[in-house]
């Protein structure tokens, strides 16, 4: 395997950053992650636009432009022989002598890229099996519209679903509503058939799975509204499913453990994930 550093590849297991990156110290940067279908990168466009917007939200200078971007993404897959996977990018704001406040002058950002195979065949697996999610409470931070990677929130609730064999955990607001998994948006198809996920003027991130899966739901002409649900409406709801990179469109049977429907994925959401990834292949560059 090889991870791309600050402007080269290098073996994976060689692959280093400096100890005074501020991404390191500080967790002062952001990330992207891309599904590869057939040795393309999915949802292109939509990864990249949220990539401009969290660097410009952190003010990190832009390290390359989009086009030279593309090629080194293409690059990363392209050595890594990944055909079905995912790549990863991560931009801190660079190393310099820690300091809370940003390096005056700016020193330029650092990029890692990696890539990785995904087996289809165990994801389909599986998402025709159904998976279970456990719900904690809210405790990121208020801008958790930003891709950053301070991720310590996420990771703490993704080992409590981890211990309970579930494969995600959704974060709950004080108000009983979910707001989104640690590493997905959560969705709902109600007791009256509707899909159901937060809308994004909240404090989530917004998913590019979930921003796609919105125009395939619009195509199928499907009922959809972007509100949020609580706990008790997911445990009665007729489905429910995760989106993300990483998990597409998941079929979720079992929130608290308590079983959604009669416990098998539902209709909508299996439909859902079908055209969501032939939908993605199609689009993918
Ligand atoms: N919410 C959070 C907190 C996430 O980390 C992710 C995955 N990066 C998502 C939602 C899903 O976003 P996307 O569909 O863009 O992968």
């Amino acid at each position: 395997r090889f991870a791309y550093v600050n402007g080269r590849f290098v073996r994976h297991g060689e692959a280093a950053v400096h100890i005074e990156d501020r991404g390191y110290q500080l967790a002062d940067g952001v990330y992207e992650v891309w599904a590869v279908f057939g040795g393309k990168l999915a949802d292109a466009a939509g990864h990249f636009a949220r990539l401009w917007r969290s660097l410009d939200a952190l003010k990190i200078a832009h390290p390359m432009s989009e086009k030279a971007l593309t090629v080194v993404l293409r690059e990363a897959i392209r050595r890594n022989k990944v055909v079905e996977g995912m790549v990863y990018l991560q931009v801190t704001r660079g190393v310099a002598p820690r300091d809370h406040a940003f390096p005056n002058p700016a020193v330029p950002p650092a990029v890692v890229i990696t890539a990785k195979r995904v087996d289809r065949a165990v994801a389909e697996a599986k998402a025709a099996k159904g998976q279970s999610v456990v719900t904690v409470p809210e405790t990121r931070w208020g801008r958790c519209d930003i891709k950053s990677i301070g991720l310590l929130p996420n990771a703490l609730a993704k080992q409590v679903a981890r211990e309970h064999g579930a494969v995600e955990a959704w974060f709950v607001d004080e108000m009983g509503l979910v707001t989104e998994g640690a590493s997905s948006n959560a969705w709902i198809v109600d007791a009256e058939g509707r899909l159901r996920t937060r809308d994004t003027q909240a404090n989530i991130l917004r998913g590019i799975t979930r921003s796609s899966l919105l125009d395939v739901i619009a195509e199928a002409g499907l009922p959809v509204a972007e509100q949020p649900f609580t706990v008790e409406e997911a445990k009665a709801a007729r489905e429910a499913f995760i989106t993300g990179a990483g998990t597409l469109v998941l079929p979720i049977v079992r929130v608290d453990g308590a079983q959604i429907g009669d416990g098998a994925p539902g209709p909508v959401a299996t439909r859902l994930r079908r055209l969501y990834i032939e939908r993605a292949k199609a689009a993918a560059i």
